[in-house]
């Protein structure tokens, strides 16, 4: 993977373990910043009820993923919790042509890819305040079954031990407003940078 030397803007990676309130705070975030766009990710996961397509991801068949994979047309690209998700490269691009904040919700394995893509990547991990809370918030949104969330809670506490060691900046989400303000402080701050 080669990066681009041309781009103005900048990516900025937000992981977190299942539950934990990602998608919220980088909704809010992407409001509260200049110039910044929030991409949308394919998925072969069937769509929640709650969800919408093309908004939430674009949910798309196994044939069509692998389609997109194989024409170079995903930025990274990874298997989580036994479904396919990836980032769509031409948006990204497009944006950063743009001069905008790209800020992707990933998981950590496409996170460790796009900084090898873009080595000048912010990296922020979500965490929750305690595994209690993280089960708690899992249940109380109801989006999956109990098993799956039984299994996608197992998953936290590797996910976390691996973002030790590759992110650089740690919000816990424990009170949504102050932790929206330091993810946007945080990026607020790469962008000179
Ligand atoms: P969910 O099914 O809860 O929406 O997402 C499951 C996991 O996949 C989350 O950790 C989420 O951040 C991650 N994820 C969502 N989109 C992408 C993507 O495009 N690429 C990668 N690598 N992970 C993603």
């Amino acid at each position: 993977m080669k990066e681009q030397t041309d781009k103005k803007g900048k990516v900025v990676i937000v992981s977190g373990p299942s539950g934990v309130g990602k998608s919220t705070i980088c909704e809010k975030a992407v409001k509260q910043l200049n110039n910044a766009y929030l991409s949308v990710s394919v998925t072969t996961r069937p769509k929640a009820e709650s969800e919408v397509d093309g908004e939430d991801y674009r949910f798309i068949s196994e044939e069509e993923f692998k389609e997109q994979f194989n024409k170079g047309l995903l930025l990274e690209h990874a298997k989580v919790f036994g479904h396919h998700y990836g980032t769509p490269k031409d948006k990204v691009d497009e944006a950063l042509q743009a001069g905008k904040t790209v800020i992707l919700e990933i998981d950590v394995q496409g996170g460790k890819q796009v900084k090898m893509v873009y080595p000048d990547s912010t990296m922020i991990f979500i965490l929750p305040p305690t595994q209690r809370e993280l089960a708690e918030r899992m249940s109380f949104r109801a989006r999956e079954d109990a098993e799956t969330a039984e299994g996608r809670l197992d998953e936290a506490g590797t996910e976390i031990a691996a973002a030790w060691q590759y992110y650089e900046h740690m919000v816990i989400n424990d009170d949504l407003d102050q932790a929206v303000k330091e993810v946007v402080q945080i990026i607020e701050g790469s962008q000179g940078q």
